[in-house]
């Protein structure tokens, strides 16, 4: 899994300040970053590739320079990836995985649960868009996490936090202290939350590539689960 997808990274956008005298036309044909042929040859393993090959990008502080207005003027989409996250502000996908626009779908909630909502979401990425596989991803120092161990209740976000429950008692049996003020414990239920979601996925949508991942926020470097 360490070596780079067949003929490159996905993402070849490059500064129009290096085609000075390039029409705005010819710029736009640079922006086809997931033309439907790339799309359609990814696998499943080639995928959480591009986005573990995005990640080292974005830890080492070597993102891709794109036109990411012109990458928003695409008129179709292919992206390769459907990714389920946490709302959390410091954990955008675009910027964690280095990908640019119609390159991933990106499917946000608090504590990355699944939820009908979201299984719609996924289904219509990967059966009618073509997207390769998708990824839950999690993170460090998630609020919703801490708040569903605390078993807080707020309006709607009530019913959200529920869906934590479930990681949570999967990880009560090894911890003697469990509460959010233990970091370890924190992360064991993050990381059982990405495993929960990852299972409620493949039960719920059929989806046979499934994949999960959790962000240090201390590093930005997400740590991939396979099941
Ligand atoms: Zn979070």
């Amino acid at each position: 899994m360490g070596s780079p997808l067949p003929g490159g990274s996905i993402a070849r956008t490059r500064p129009l300040s290096g085609h000075r005298g390039a029409t705005a036309a010819a710029a736009l044909r640079n922006t086809s970053v997931m033309p439907r042929e790339k799309q359609a040859a990814m696998t499943p393993v080639e995928t959480v590739q591009e986005l573990r090959d995005g990640n080292t990008r974005f830890v080492t502080g070597r993102p891709l320079i794109r036109n990411v207005r012109a990458q928003v003027a695409i008129e179709e989409q292919f992206p390769f990836a459907a990714i389920v996250s946490c709302i959390d502000s410091r954990t955008s996908n675009e910027l964690v995985f280095d990908q640019g626009p119609g390159e991933i779908f990106s499917s946000r909630i608090a504590g990355n649960v699944i939820d009908a909502s979201v299984l719609g979401g996924l289904e219509f990425a990967c059966q009618i868009a073509g997207a390769k596989a998708i990824v839950v991803v999690g993170h460090t120092l998630c609020g919703a996490v801490k708040g569903a161990i605390d078993q807080i209740r707020l309006g709607h976000l009530t019913s959200v936090l529920q869906r934590i429950e479930p990681a949570i008692e999967e990880s009560m049996a090894t911890f003697e202290h469990r509460t959010s003020s233990d970091p370890r414990f924190v992360e064991a239920v993050t990381y059982a939350n990405v495993r929960v979601a990852m299972r409620h996925v493949r039960e719920d949508s059929g989806a046979l590539a499934v994949a999960g991942a959790v962000v240090d926020l201390a590093t930005g470097r997400a740590s991939f689960l396979t099941d």
